[in-house]
């Protein structure tokens, strides 16, 4: 058995799940999904069903997944109700995880689920993934390549032009993908630049290579145990090369936008257009002084 590791992510977590007994009553089972949820929850049982049933086939064709058996899905009534069915410390803002290798998912129902239809896809693509990977393929898929496909097979099309990461940028504050699994395990906002850049980074690659690229990727981890290997036979980049691509593309496609939220660059076009204004007026005064002279 793998090593029991707790990576609480927003909305993946690879550990050994405990029986998911946890009062549940109504249970439905469909093609794609097996829910138990709690009595409170229940009218929301088919909202959630629909949504899985939904992301299942769109996101196996995305990853590659070929298990297409249903995926347990545990709604709670509430945080304490899922912290307590879990055993996870959760982060603020996670929502959804899925318990990993073990392929469950678990939703909190606070506020009636508002977040339901992007969590569901996001944790739909975490077990399908681990289907494809097997337990060490898992083990060696980098923490933001993970959420990287996650957010690109959940359907975020803004990832790049999340305006968390085009900010970053123009600050110079992104981080390397060095960087990228620690800070997205941080309780801090490096963790949503960290999840904005995951995205933007698997979304380059699909631009680059096609979106067939994913499920390549994880077919080839599941053998290699390596993404630099893989990544460079299926790609053909190193990382650092991956990384310096994708820093020049974004930069490249960000330039102009950037320069114009810019405040330097609203300063310097003031100075150049007081500037410009001044030797106007100098070069104004000096042709009326002389047509003075002349008239004189
Ligand atoms: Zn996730």
């Amino acid at each position: 058995m793998p090593a029991l590791m707790l990576l609480v992510l927003t909305g993946l977590v690879v550990a050994l799940a405990g029986p998911a007994s946890v009062g549940q009553a109504a249970v439905a089972p469909s093609k794609y999904v097996q829910i138990a949820a709690d009595p409170r929850m229940r009218s929301e049982i088919p909202r959630v069903a629909a949504l899985v049933n939904e992301a299942v086939p769109q996101v196996a064709a995305i990853v590659g997944a070929i298990d297409l058996q249903p995926i347990p899905v545990r709604v709670y009534a509430d945080r304490a109700a899922m912290l307590e069915g879990t055993g996870m410390p959760l982060r603020s803002g996670v929502v959804g995880l899925a318990v990993l290798p073990a392929g469950v998912i678990h939703l909190d129902g606070s506020e009636r689920l508002a977040k339901v239809d992007k969590v569901v896809p996001h944790e739909v693509a975490h077990v399908l993934i681990a289907r494809v990977l097997g337990g060490e393929g898992l083990a060696a898929l980098p923490l933001w390549l993970s959420e990287g496909i996650a957010e690109y097979a959940a359907g975020t099309k803004a990832s790049q032009v999340d305006p968390i990461w085009v900010r970053a940028l123009s600050e110079g504050k992104s981080l390397r993908i060095a960087e990228l699994d620690e800070a997205i395990g941080a309780h801090d906002d490096r963790a949503g630049l960290a999840y904005a850049e995951a995205a933007s980074l698997v979304s380059f690659l699909v631009a680059k290579r096609g979106e067939g690229v994913i499920a390549e990727l994880l077919r080839s981890i599941a053998t290699t145990h390596d993404i630099e290997v893989s990544l460079s036979e299926v790609v053909g980049w190193s990382l650092d090369e991956l990384e310096a691509a994708w820093r020049r593309e974004t930069v490249r496609e960000w330039r102009w936008p950037l320069l114009f939220e810019s405040q330097a660059v609203w300063f310097t076009l003031m100075v150049l257009l007081f500037l410009a204004g001044l030797a106007r007026y100098l070069r104004e005064r000096r042709r009326r002084q002389e047509s003075a002279e002349d008239d004189w």
